[in-house]
């Protein structure tokens, strides 16, 4: 019997195994995959460069993971490129500078952002600490956030650095979040101070050969911890142990076990006693994203020579943010983008030929008529993938976060959760998977003492 059996060779699984074993405990990570590194995956092309499909940007705050970076000796590579970001509005271009250009704001724009921030951080600490507050505001919490801040920031400049940050550093413009979402992301990550001045927020730094070549290192070193083609169907477990049932009928007891996959797929395993029912209810609720993410492949980073970094954000078409990915062993340029939410859902049905369409589109329309003419195509739907069930994470129902969130974390028994998506801090991100999987780890080793 194993002392503890984790469900899921993802960066958490990998991490908790890793924590395990250094403390001299007997471990399996069953992983249904034929790879480890779960939404984390790099894609060689022709030229022998790669893309990431899954999660690879790191950012201010992603100290867990910087430690793991370090320790197996990868370097990590800074926005590619210096250049004009571009932002579509309403039809027009407007081109921002990266932020060490960032025109100045007037004092008074600057004390307006400040105060504004102020009351986004009291409301954030609030949505943590108060849940009777939480419930009692939750129609108002789920107003748009540009409505919050043009109602909070009295400037137009404050307001638009506001816009242009918050949607360079996670993604949606403000008209496309929530208040509610807006104050998960500035409590769950580094304070939005931080994203302020930094070049592209979260987005700032990736991991030379990729994040899913940290994720293969880890497990190089687990060994034969790792097993690989092992999907679990069923949990039994009692007060003492557990049993998992592999879809080929083997069984693996541990005395404790992890399960690292998102929450939706966690419960869809057949477990016996079963889940209670709220965790059953709260994880269909907790609805999977649904992501392509795709690349665009130049014969040279044309981008570049115009003056811009290659990344740009968009209030319409298919594909609305992209980003320059070009890796420093490619002799061309890569540009990546992703088709989400709406988009994602009806143009997954549509053809490949389709897809790439729409994304040289958006290029061309952010980057001039050079975009035309890519050289290659690249996407990953993580939507259609049957272990990951939809991305980037996992999006909380309204509601659903003040309610049961938080609870999501906590351990049934023998039985303990972790994963980006039941992280208190950096949730959905990879650096949240790292400290889940860290803090699970934990909490076996003092079961077990
Ligand atoms: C397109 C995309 C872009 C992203 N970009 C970023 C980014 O730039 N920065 C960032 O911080 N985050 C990003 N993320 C999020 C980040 O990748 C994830 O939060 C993180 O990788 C999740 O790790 P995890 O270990 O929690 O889960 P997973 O990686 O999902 O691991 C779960 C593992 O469980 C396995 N599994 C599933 N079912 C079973 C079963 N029945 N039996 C055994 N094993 C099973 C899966 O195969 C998988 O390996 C992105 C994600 C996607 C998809």
């Amino acid at each position: 019997m194993f002392d503890c059996a984790i469900i899921g060779a993802g960066l958490a699984g990998l991490v908790a195994a890793r924590h395990l074993v250094d403390r001299g405990l007997s471990v399996v990570v069953l992983e249904a995959r034929g790879r480890v590194g779960g939404r984390v995956e790099n894609k060689i092309l022709n030229d022998g460069s790669y893309v990431e499909l899954g999660g690879q940007w790191i950012g201010p705050g992603y100290d867990s993971l910087q430690e793991i970076i370090d320790e197996l000796g990868f370097e990590t590579i800074g926005l590619p490129a210096s250049g004009n970001l571009v932002v579509r509005l309403r039809g027009k271009s407007l081109e921002v500078p990266s932020s060490e250009e960032l025109p100045a704001l007037t004092p008074f724009e600057v004390s307006d952002l400040g105060q504004g921030l102020l009351r986004l951080r009291r409301l954030s600490q609030r949505l943590r600490d108060d849940a009777a507050w939480r419930k009692a505001n939750e129609a108002w919490l789920n107003q748009d956030l540009r409505r919050w801040v043009t109602s909070n920031l009295r400037t137009q400049g404050a307001q638009r650095r506001f816009g242009e940050v918050y949607a360079a550093a996670f993604g949606p413009m403000p008209k496309d979040a929530t208040l509610l979402e807006g104050l998960l992301q500035v409590t769950s990550g580094i304070d939005l101070e931080t994203m302020l001045a930094s070049n592209g927020g979260l987005h700032q730094k990736r991991v030379e050969g990729g994040v899913a070549a940290v994720a293969d290192a880890m497990a190089e070193r687990l060994g034969d911890v790792v097993r690989l083609e092992s999907e679990v169907t069923r949990v039994d477990h009692d007060d003492t142990s557990a049993r998992l049932t592999l879809a080929g009928g083997e069984v693996v007891e541990a005395r404790q076990v992890i399960s690292t996959l998102p929450p939706r797929l966690a419960v869809a395993l057949e477990h016996n006693p079963p889940l209670p029912q709220w965790r059953i209810e709260a994880a269909d609720k907790v609805a999977p994203g649904n992501v392509i993410k795709a690349f665009l492949v130049y014969k040279e980073p044309f981008w570049r020579d115009k003056g811009f970094s290659g990344q740009s954000s968009a209030d319409e078409g298919a594909v609305r943010v992209t980003f320059d990915t070009t890796a420093d062993t490619s002799e061309h340029g890569h540009l990546m983008g992703f088709f989400e939410g709406a988009d994602a859902d009806s143009l997954a049905r549509r053809s490949v030929t389709l897809r790439e369409r729409a994304f040289v589109d958006a290029v061309v329309r952010a980057f001039g008529e050079d975009g035309a003419k890519p050289i290659g195509y690249v996407e990953r739907d993580w939507g259609a993938e049957r272990f990951t069930g939809g991305c980037h994470g996992a999006h909380f129902a309204p509601g659903v976060w003040t309610a049961n969130g938080p609870l999501l974390a906590q351990d049934e028994g023998v039985l303990h959760w972790a994963g980006a998506e039941y992280a208190s801090r950096f949730n959905g991100y990879l650096e949240g998977a790292v400290r889940s999987g860290r803090e699970a780890a934990t909490r076996v080793t003092r079961s077990l003492a």
